[in-house]
């Protein structure tokens, strides 16, 4: 196994003042840490970890990364404690440590393309310091390449087909090719055996035709610089065999047909050079268009820079050619990450990041900066922070605004689940609907028949669409109380014509409706004048001329009725009603000054209940709103007792997890007394809202 001593020797070839006693501390620790522990293929485990270690030094990591990389199994595989780690090795490699550990123990089911790209997303989300990421994939990569010492196939080819979902196109995005194209390779080896097989296949006999073709080709192009005074390199690159099949899927091409299989690269010393490069070769080799792509001036995503051209060659063969400065030609294989001793302007004028913008801060500090420990400290991941990331129990992936809560969660599935949502259970625990969501929360909706949405759930929600659906609900209910109040004026307009009441009768399109549910809402909102309707249906009335009244218990107030608040009327007392605009029925006291002698046509005469004689008290109605929580309906009671009054009657209404809407009757000697009544529930925390009725 590589020892201590020579792991620092390979770090000091970049990095010459590497902390050599923390390295050589971790690289005890772990050993010590794993003991006796083996691998599948028998090995000691800590051959894991030390491998891990090299490819971080492959890739130039500081050394708190590499120390995470010999460090990362520990918490989760051995007996060691967050404590003891942070007692030895400090805060943020622990943090380091812990962030690997997090993301190991996110599962990622195969679900469709878009889950995938969620599940990615998350990844980021969670692993909040690059460095985390990067030991991740560090820890992927060798256990890919060592995968093939797993016993079970259902495990390999689970691991191969998360590695090509999931952590291929993570490091394709933050530009390690290296890591991506092994990755790949592997995981098509042990998913499609046989493709993989064929393509070799492919591979090895298109070589065997083609001998000298690479050498002879390198000498082509070394002769036509030479001659044009241009200082290059070139190589050929064998394309990867999963890249090939992919090709030949996305194209449709068969097999027999790949022939370019050579990728040439030709590496300059400057951006001018590359241009001049590539001028030389269009001048001397048919050009197959097309083909030609400048990555340069427009980098892709992932800020990969190359001029890319096909060319045919002398001996009529297509010839592949990548043109790149030796920056670019190092950023393209290792990736950006890992590219802070480079101090190039180039590179930190890099565009169309967007998402990446971590990437570029990383790089500008580096170009000020020739300590790998400074730079790093700077690796703090900003995407997505305005995200949370949360499962449904069946594993998929919902992305969410910050600050959203189980309600705004249950409205992301879908709307009928948000209008009957009643708590939810998070990551197994039922809690309330306000609670907030975090990454990587699972959260099981729990929802019932008798649910409707609240008023009070617009100020909890965060997205637009919950509050959209809550609104639309709200005015849904709101135009059925209307249309109830429409009805039952309507019954009482016909009585007091003296005509039996008959909906058939009512001609509503003499109204500009178009139903009768319009009708009966234009009439409760006094958008259709209940005197015009009143004089209407009078002319096939009879003689008898009745006088009937509204009883108020069949009226919900809230909504389409509504208690005056200059009369407050009490049980009993001599009451009327008024339709207003858009308001609907106001009940006042029939001694009240607000009505107007432009009211006349507009009042209906109520009466409080069908029996005539009843207890002779007042009975005051209330609607509280409490906390739902053990001994609110206690206190609610206590406090009226104290007051000296009796409670009559009290139902729950409606209870969620959050709160308890309730009716309570009350016996009060008269007004002063129900509002002191009221004002001391209004001071009590338990209770949202307190409203006569
Ligand atoms: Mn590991």
């Amino acid at each position: 196994m590589v020892t201590s001593s020579q792991l620092i020797e390979l770090i000091k070839e970049y990095d010459p003042d590497v902390n050599e006693d923390l390295l050589r501390r971790a690289y005890i620790f772990s050993m010590e840490a794993h003991g006796t522990q083996k691998r599948e293929s028998g090995a000691p485990y800590f051959s894991h970890p030390v491998g891990v270690a090299i490819i971080l030094i492959e890739m130039k990591m500081d050394v708190a990364t590499i120390v995470t990389g010999l460090l990362h199994d520990v918490l989760e595989d051995t007996d060691v404690s967050v404590e003891q780690l942070t007692e030895c090795f400090g805060t943020e490699i622990v943090s380091l440590v812990e962030g690997v550990t997090k993301l190991n123990k996110v599962k990622y089911v195969s679900k469709k393309e878009h889950q995938a790209e969620n599940f990615r997303k998350f990844l980021l989300a969670i692993s909040q310091d690059i460095r985390v990421l990067l030991v991740k994939l560090a820890d992927r990569l060798h256990n890919m390449r060592t995968l093939n010492h797993v016993a079970s196939i259902e495990k390999r080819k689970r691991i191969a087909l998360e590695s090509l979902d999931i952590y291929a196109p993570l490091a394709d995005r933050i530009g390690m090719q290296n890591i991506k194209d092994e990755i790949e390779d592997i995981s098509f080896f042990m998913l499609y055996p046989q493709e993989y097989g064929s393509i070799i296949a492919r591979l090895e006999s298109i070589k065997r035709n083609n001998v000298n073709f690479v050498e002879n080709t390198i000498a082509d192009f070394k002769d036509l610089f030479e001659k044009r005074m241009l200082n290059v390199k070139i190589y050929g690159r064998e394309k990867k065999p999963y890249s090939i099949w992919q090709k030949m899927y996305k194209r449709n091409i068969p097999l027999e047909q790949i022939n370019d299989i050579i990728a040439f690269r030709i590496i300059v010393n400057t951006v001018e050079d590359c241009y001049k490069a590539l001028g030389i070769i269009h001048t001397s080799f048919p050009i197959i268009p097309g083909r030609f792509k400048d990555y340069i001036s427009i980098p892709k995503f992932n800020n990969y820079r190359s001029l890319h051209t096909t060319v045919v060659g002398s001996r009529q063969q297509r010839i592949e050619i990548q043109i790149r400065t030796n920056e670019m030609h190092e950023i393209a294989d290792v990736g950006y990450a890992s590219h802070w001793s480079y101090k190039s302007g180039e590179i930190g004028e890099a565009k169309g990041m967007r998402e990446y913008q971590w990437i570029k801060n990383l790089l500008s500090v580096a170009e000020n900066s020739s300590n790998p420990e400074e730079v790093m400290e700077h690796s703090k991941m900003e995407m997505f922070e305005n995200e949370v990331f949360c499962f449904t129990p069946n594993g998929d992936l919902i992305i969410m605004p910050r600050g959203t809560t189980a309600i705004d969660f249950a409205y992301a599935i879908h709307t009928s689940v948000g209008n009957t949502c009643i708590g939810a259970r998070i990551n197994g625990t039922v809690m309330a609907l306000k609670t907030k969501l975090h990454n990587g929360d699972q959260v099981e909706v729990l929802t019932s028949p008798f649910q409707r949405p609240e008023a009070e759930w617009n100020e909890i929600v965060v997205t637009g669409k919950a509050r959209s659906c809550i609104k639309k609900f709200i005015r849904s209910q709101e135009r059925a109380e209307f249309i109830t109040l429409g009805m039952l004026l309507a019954r009482y307009v016909f009585e007091s014509s003296g005509v039996e009441f008959s909906e058939e009768n009512i001609q509503y399109t003499n109204y500009e409706c178009d139903s009768l549910e319009n009708f009966y809402y234009n009439l409760a909102r006094d958008e259709i004048s209940i005197e015009k309707f009143h004089e209407e249906i009078s002319k096939s009335g009879s003689v008898t001329y009745n006088n009937p009244t509204l009883c108020i218990l069949s009226l919900i107030p809230g909504v389409a009725v509504h208690y005056s608040q200059c009369c407050h009327p009490m049980q009993d007392d001599k009451v009327i009603g008024v339709i207003t605009k858009s308001k609907g029925l106001t009940i006042h006291t029939t001694t009240c000054d607000t009505i107007g002698s432009d009211d006349i046509g507009k009042l209906i005469a109520l009466r409080w209940n069908d029996d005539a004689d009843q207890d002779k008290s007042f009975i005051a109605r209330l609607r509280v709103v409490l906390i739902n929580k053990t001994g609110s309906l206690a206190i609610l009671s206590s406090t009226i007792s104290n007051h000296g009054a009796d409670i009559a009657n009290l139902k729950i209404e409606h209870r969620s997890i959050d709160f308890a809407d309730i009716i309570v009757d009350i016996h009060v000697n008269d007004i002063k007394h129900l509002n002191e009544i009221q004002a001391s529930l209004r001071t009590n925390s338990i209770v949202k809202n307190v409203r006569r009725l």
